[in-house]
This record gives C-alpha cells, sequence and structure tokens, in this order.
C-alpha cells in the first residue's frame, strides 16, 4: 500500500487531497523499523500539529494518532468563574515532555509531540509499562495515552521537582479519536492498568478562584511548575504556571541566550506581569523580591556562560542517559543526527545495576557566537 492509499484510507478523504497533502511542505515522511509515518508540520483537515499517520509494512495496519492539542494558556485565575460553568479538577501541571502512546495491531508506539518516534524514550516506556500497555491495549485498542516523560535522565527536560526520578511515565490524559476521556474514565482506567496520573490539587467550583489563587502560591518553592484546570468532562481546559516556573524558565533559557533567550523572554514576563498584578489585588506582594529575581535570571546565568566560554571550558548543554542496552544510543544518536541535533557522547558508565549511565553533550551555538564577540566586540544585534 502507497501513502496516498493510506491517507484516503485513514482520513476518507480524496486521492486528489492526498496527493496535495504529500506534496505539502507541512507534512514530512519518517521510517523507523517496519512503521512508516506521516506526521503534520502543522495544523491541517482539524488535526492538530504532531498529527501522525502511522502505517505497519509488515502488517498493513494503518491508524490516525491525533496530535495532543495546544491548552490555552490563563494569565488571570479570576477569569475561571467566567470560563468554567461546572465544578473543575486542578492538577499538577508536569515539567518533561509530551508523548503519546498507542497501538497499531499488536504494536506499541509512542511518539514525541511533534510525531516522531524518539528510540530512547519509546524504550524507557516500554521498559517501564510494556506489560501492563499491552494488557490495556487488548482491553482497549483504540485508546491514545497522552502523558509527561520525567525525570533527571533524558536528552529533552531535566527539572528540579523530580530530581529523585531517573525516568518515569505519567498519563494525563486518555484520548479516543480526537475526544479526551472525562476525568474520571481516565482515573479509573490507569487505577485498573497500573499506570501514573498527575497528582490533584482538589475540586473547586468556577467561584473559589480564590482558593486557587492562594494554592498558587503555596506552589511556590516546591519546585512544581504550575497546574492545569480541566472540567470535569474533561472539555474545557487552561494551563497556568507559578512564578518560580516563569523566572525560573528565563533563568535556564538565558544559558544559551543566542538560542532559547529571545523567545524565552517574552512570553515569560508576560506571564509574569499579570500574575504579580492579580497578586497584589488579592493581598500579596513578593515586589522587591521578585525584581531581583527577574533581574538575576536575566543576567547571571548568560554571564557565567561567557566568562566560561573565555576560559575554554565547555559550555555546551549536558544531560544523561540510562540503559542497559547500549544498541538503543546508537538508534538515538542516528535518530538526533536525522533531526540536526549534533550530540557527542562524552563516557558510558557501567552502574552497579547493570545498567550505563551515558553522560552526553548538545552542541550549543551560543559559545560560537560569544567567542566571536570576545574576538571582535562588535555585537550583532544593534
Ligand atoms: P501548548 O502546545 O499547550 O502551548 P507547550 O508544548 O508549550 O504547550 P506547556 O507550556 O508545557 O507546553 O503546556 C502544555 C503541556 O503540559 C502539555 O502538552 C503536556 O505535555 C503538559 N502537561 C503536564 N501536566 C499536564 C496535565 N496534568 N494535563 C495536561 N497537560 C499536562
Ligand atoms: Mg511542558
Amino acid at each position: 500500500m502507497n501513502l496516498e492509499d493510506i491517507l484516503v484510507d485513514t482520513l476518507g478523504i480524496t486521492s486528489e487531497k492526498a496527493k496535495t497533502i504529500l506534496k505539502s511542505r507541512s507534512t514530512k515522511k519518517i521510517v523507523h523499523k517496519d512503521l512508516l509515518i506521516l506526521v503534520f508540520k502543522r495544523e491541517m483537515l482539524g488535526y492538530p500539529e504532531g498529527t501522525s499517520i502511522v502505517h505497519d509494512t509488515s502488517t498493513s495496519v494503518s491508524r490516525v494518532i491525533p496530535g495532543y492539542p495546544p491548552i490555552p494558556r490563563l494569565l488571570i485565575l479570576e477569569k475561571i468563574r467566567d470560563i468554567f460553568k461546572e465544578e473543575v479538577v486542578v492538577e499538577e501541571k508536569i515539567n518533561g515532555y509530551n508523548v503519546r502512546v498507542a497501538a497499531i495491531g499488536e504494536k506499541i508506539v509512542s511518539l514525541t509531540r511533534g510525531g516522531n518516534i524518539c528510540p530512547y524514550t519509546h524504550y524507557k516506556i516500554l521498559k517501564l509499562y510494556g506489560e501492563k500497555l499491552r494488557k490495556l491495549f487488548q482491553d482497549y485498542p483504540d485508546l491514545i495515552l497522552c502523558g509527561e516523560a520525567i525525570g533527571m535522565d533524558n536528552p529533552y527536560v531535566r527539572y528540579e521537582g523530580y530530581r529523585n526520578v531517573s525516568f518515569d511515565y505519567i498519563v494525563f490524559d486518555m484520548m479516543q479519536e480526537r475526544k479526551f476521556l472525562s476525568i474520571k474514565k481516565r482515573d479509573s482506567i490507569a487505577v485498573e492498568y497500573g499506570l501514573k496520573i498527575p497528582r490533584s490539587y482538589g475540586f473547586y467550583k468556577p467561584e473559589e478562584f480564590r482558593r486557587i489563587i492562594d494554592l498558587s502560591v503555596q506552589l511556590e518553592e516546591k519546585g512544581i511548575e504550575g497546574f492545569v484546570i480541566k472540567s470535569m468532562d474533561n472539555e474545557v481546559r487552561v494551563k497556568y504556571t507559578v512564578t518560580s516556573t516563569n523566572i525560573g524558565d528565563i533563568r535556564e533559557g538565558m544559558r544559551f541566550f543566542f538560542e532559547e533567550g529571545r523567545t524565552y523572554i517574552f512570553p515569560r514576563v508576560l506571564r509574569e506581569i499579570f500574575r504579580q498584578y492579580e497578586l497584589i489585588k488579592n493581598g500579596y506582594d513578593f515586589g522587591e523580591e521578585v525584581y531581583v529575581k527577574l533581574g538575576k535570571a536575566l543576567l547571571e546565568p548568560p554571564i557565567e556562560t561567557v566568562a566560561k566560554t573565555e576560559k575554554g571550558e565547555m559550555s555546551d548543554e549536558d544531560f544523561t542517559l540510562v540503559l542497559d542496552d547500549l544498541r538503543i544510543l546508537d538508534e538515538f544518536l542516528q535518530y538526533m543526527e536525522k533531526q540536526k541535533i549534533p550530540i557527542h557522547v562524552i563516557g558510558i558508565y557501567p552502574t552497579s545495576g547493570g545498567e550505563y549511565r551515558i553522560s552526553c553533550l548538545k552542541i550549543r551555538r551560543t559559545p560560537l557566537r560569544i567567542k566571536s564577540i570576545l574576538d571582535t566586540g562588535i555585537s550583532p544585534e544593534d
């Protein structure tokens, strides 16, 4: 079967439409072992960005796995009064990276937000939850798990809130086609099949926004990114992040200020403007403390990067992976090469548990830009 027929079959569109989609620069083809995948690089035909049409060439089974839709960001908590009509659940916004897991016939696939299969993530999730997932998909073959991969040992996101976790997978939503299961249904399936779900901060009536403001203050200092507020039928949802995250992200992004720096700053400052505005209005005043934190976040890490670069110390980004099979490391390195993200392995150390800790570097562009400024003294910006 060719891709055109697969699209006609799975999406219920005409061959002409399928041809146009295949030619468009908004889709890309990926081959992963027996799987042929067409990824939507933007929203198309009502499907979100990251939607993957997956075809197993060994069994001829195909299906659409919709992308995980963006969650609107709330800047003013008081507004939940207007956004929600009935009781909401407030649950932890887990700071990791988004991974969907679904079955294609007998096979289980895991897809990143962009619709790719990251060999490391895939291997780790199946190693931890393979048995449970097989049972789950036997009973619910069409279910799509949407979850966060978390912990200290991964190539993408490390976060203080999960300092003592090496790797785990927390399921925050379940989809059937493009529809989310209700919170109750999600929880009961997760309990039945032994999957983890996010911590809940309880149920609130929309007019109880003041209690949610208090909750948001209690979450500061706990290393928790923020929360997602969902209606119980899971049809309406908004996300919210706390000051320590907004400023912490800027701090993190400014280490490589020619890369994340630019795109990180404005949206996060915007979040903080309205957060502080609302906190002050509700009797909290962090004043100077926040101003100083933000100023430090903007300047301290980049100055350190400049100093390290000048001394010739490495200032690329380091991360570790933990694997019991080094073939997966090769697959991962090839995968990153295809994404044009150069990775250097700097050491492989056996652990007492029979695994390997692999120390890696993600090569960054910022140090090069800094070197050129240190050489010439001239700014690339005005
Ligand atoms: P978006 O596409 O929604 O703008 P983003 O990729 O910029 O998102 P975030 O700002 O981290 O990501 O917020 C949304 C993401 O939060 C979701 O895609 C999901 O990966 C993650 N998440 C963590 N915890 C939850 C939760 N309890 N419910 C829903 N999503 C959650
Ligand atoms: Mg996130």
